[in-house]
């Protein structure tokens, strides 16, 4: 499937194409399923009804939040980004909810220690541990804030609530990955 080259985009006026090879039915009994219906509830809420465009990633996020009833909202964050996260939490607080925000650089493991081909002695990110102790404080959702890229792969496949990104991760561009597509444009 290459839905960029395609010439009918015959999916956005609700019709199936021959490429598709997922199983229609499955799908939708998988949508029915309630813990899927209450996610995809409540993310409907948030830009259903001329709601689009009307809330920023921190608000669409505090609403959902709260629609989906979660009280202890993990925060795994880049220490170079501590300021933020500290105001992420006061925000969060300041909405109700209990906040557990956790560095990258918990444990305190040395680089060399986690990566065999490094003789680096200062500490590392660590991801693993990120998710492991929101884990254990049994966190209902977990927002990352600026998570290198590697790491941020590794923290979600480990961590075990709902998880999203909050802000991502680009040193050149001020953490909007977006800035270079629009260069890039300039360019072409
Ligand atoms: S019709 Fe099929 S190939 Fe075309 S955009 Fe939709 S899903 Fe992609």
């Amino acid at each position: 499937m290459n839905c960029i080259k395609c010439t009918t985009k015959s999916c956005r006026t609700t019709e199936p194409c021959h490429a598709q090879k997922f199983d229609t039915s499955e799908l939708i009994r998988t949508y029915h399923l309630p813990e899927n219906t209450k996610i995809i509830q409540a993310a409907a809420q948030l830009v259903d009804n001329g709601r689009a465009g009307t809330l920023s990633r921190l608000q669409e996020v505090i609403e959902f939040s709260k629609t989906m009833k979660f009280q202890r909202i993990g925060i795994a964050y880049c220490y170079g980004m501590e300021r933020e996260s500290s105001l992420i939490a006061t925000i969060f607080k300041e909405s109700g909810f209990k906040t557990f925000p956790v560095s990258c650089t918990t444990g305190g493991f040395k680089q060399s220690e986690i990566n065999p081909e490094s003789k680096i002695q200062k500490v590392s990110c660590n991801p693993l541990a990120q998710a492991g102790q929101l884990n254990s404080e049994s966190v209902d959702f977990t927002l990352t804030v600026g998570l290198c890229l590697g790491h941020d792969i590794l923290f979600n496949k480990h961590i075990k609530s709902y998880s999203t990104t909050l802000i991502v991760k680009d040193r050149v561009h001020n953490h909007h990955p977006e800035v270079a597509l629009s260069l890039a444009k300039e360019l072409n």
